[in-house]
């Protein structure tokens, strides 16, 4: 029997922690114009972990926003699907299971460091290399916590720390050089405690973070490619080691351009006026958003 590469797979992820904007309403415009190039299926993953930000009415709002605005997904929270629950906040035991495994595997560590505690010690990230199209996004780990190399595996420890209470850091591999292709950049490559350094993968209020819950969501839900702003190339990096390290396959990844205003500043759920919302609500037309999509995709 010949065999069968699986079919195209895409994804939109939005956080109801505000109104969409049209960046991301670009960025899930093209989403959805590869999965339908590709005759394939888009699942909509409501990424609502962040408890503190996620408001019931964002969570409703963003999927009447979503379809108004002419996207359509064969999987969600709304509409059911193979790889249910779609919304991360029900998710929680795969989240675990991958924590245990990179426990285990002595991949990770706790580490008590505040917030100000980094920022004090840590050095500011290295630049892009020319030709890449990712920028720094956050200081490197100055490795307070980080057990030395020599040191016992905490995997092999038999009162494990306990996960609650404690933020945990993924070690990176210092001085590895990682390289993907992307869609749309091209090749990139950081090297890892050059660019980005030991990273969040568990909260001290026991949730996951961003980079765990996507790399496991993305695996479990069987995704071939990652349709995302530009703002993450650099978290692709980290979640390539996620995947590494979790022994699962990474996706194709295709990165997009960001939106910025009037100013040159780049939209965030706190520019109102440009929100999917208000451009609603004040008559806008989705067909001549998409036509403004469209038009700019065709720029060389
Ligand atoms: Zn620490």
């Amino acid at each position: 029997m010949a065999f069968l590469p699986p079919s195209y797979r895409g994804r939109l992820a939005p956080s109801p922690t505000g109104y969409l904007h049209l960046g991301h309403a670009r960025t899930f415009w093209t989403a959805q114009q590869r999965a339908r190039a590709a005759g394939g299926v888009l699942v909509l993953r409501n990424e609502d972990l962040d408890t503190a930000r996620t408001r019931a009415d964002f969570a409703a709002a963003m999927l009447e926003d979503l379809r108004w605005f002419g996207l359509a997904w064969q999987e969600g929270p709304d509409v059911g699907g193979p790889y249910a629950p779609y919304n991360q906040s029900h998710r929680r035991d795969h989240y675990l299971a991958a924590f245990e495994q990179l426990r285990a595997a002595g991949a990770i560590y706790p580490c008590s460091c505040s917030r100000r505690d980094v920022q004090e010690a840590a050095g500011a990230p290295h630049e892009a290399p020319p030709g890449e199209a990712w920028t720094p996004d956050e200081p490197i780990y100055p490795g307070i916590c980080r057990p030395s190399a020599d040191q016992p595996s905490l995997a092999t420890c038999h009162s494990p720390l306990a996960r609650q209470g404690n933020n945990w850091r993924f070690r990176v591999p210092d001085g590895a050089t990682l390289t993907f292709t992307d869609g749309h950049y091209g090749a990139q490559s950081a090297t890892a405690g050059v660019h980005f350094g030991d990273f969040l993968v568990w909260r001290k209020d026991d949730t996951p973070a961003y980079q765990l819950a996507c790399v496991v969501d993305d695996a479990a839900m069987q995704i071939t490619e990652v349709v995302r702003g530009a703002d993450l190339l650099l978290s692709t990096f980290r979640q390539l080691l996620l995947y590494r390290a979790l022994g699962l396959t990474p996706p194709a990844f295709y990165h997009c351009p960001l939106l910025t205003d009037d100013q040159g500043v780049r939209l965030a759920k706190r520019h109102d006026a440009l929100s999917l919302h208000t451009l609603r609500a004040s008559g806008k037309k989705p067909e001549e958003i998409q036509a403004t999509f469209d038009s700019e995709a065709r720029k060389p």
